[in-house]
């Protein structure tokens, strides 16, 4: 398994997957220049902001106090990460997450949140999407992070647990519901895994998925982690779907 993984990193093409430049890592330094540049985002949902406000107007009038409080993101879901994450998860290439996760750690906040030594956790998917895509795109996440925390010069101590959440069901298709019938839609998808629930008792937990778009999916797992005794939880998104206007 490990060697069919390290097979298909090195067959990551060698030329930029954007702007077609040659010999190069997968995204070359002048198309993360252009497309990657870190931005001002809300400290809760990473929605863009223009200059560090630290929340949105969305989020400064909530009127509930959300599960998840703190969510960073590397980049827009937009040209050309949009093309590139559907590579990603959906034709089997899941060396994407090390270009990815290389991103996320270039953002300040996420290194910040690393050193508190969190115990790093994907969204699940359901045994039956896993089953047919063969990997959860969001754990590849985790652990091409992993990795690069290890070699970070400032050593960031982070834990991951594969399996600290189970998704109970799949999600009806969000994309044309609001923010509360998304967080209906979603109650009781995830539980905390009863074999690992003691794990996470006062830790930090660090959610990792490749996109946001509401927010709905981070928030309700994060429920579940704090249910089973979480201390608090915060997410890591490689993608965040900018707030339709
Ligand atoms: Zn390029
Ligand atoms: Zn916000």
């Amino acid at each position: 398994m490990l060697a069919a993984r390290h097979a298909i990193v090195e067959s990551l093409p060698a030329a930029c997957q954007v702007c077609a430049a040659w010999p190069t890592r997968p995204v070359c330094e002048a198309c993360i220049l252009r497309f990657a540049q870190p931005q001002a985002r809300c400290r809760a949902c990473a929605a863009v902001l223009p200059d560090d406000l630290g929340l949105c107007g969305a989020c400064q009038t909530r009127s509930d106090i959300p599960a998840l409080q703190h969510c960073v993101a590397a980049v827009d879901y937009a040209y050309p990460w949009d093309g590139l994450i559907a590579r990603f998860k959906f034709r089997s290439e899941p060396g994407w997450a090390q270009p990815f996760a290389q991103l996320l750690l270039q953002v300040t906040q996420t290194r910040q949140l690393l050193q508190t030594r969190p115990l790093m956790v994907p969204i699940p998917l359901t045994a039956e999407r896993l089953g047919e895509r063969g990997y959860n795109q969001a754990w590849e996440l985790v652990k091409a992070l992993h990795a690069q925390c290890r070699r970070h010069p400032t050593a960031l101590p982070c834990d991951t647990l594969a399996t600290a959440l189970v998704r109970l069901g799949e999600t009806p298709d969000q994309h044309s519901l609001g923010r509360e019938a998304r967080l209906r839609n979603l109650r009781g998808v995830f539980a905390a895994h009863p074999a690992h629930a003691h794990r996470l008792v006062g830790r930090h937990l660090l959610l990792v998925d490749d996109v946001t778009t509401t927010g709905a999916t981070l928030q309700t797992a994060a429920q579940a982690l704090l249910q089973a005794g979480a201390d608090r939880v915060s997410a890591l998104v490689f993608a965040r779907t900018p707030p339709s206007r």
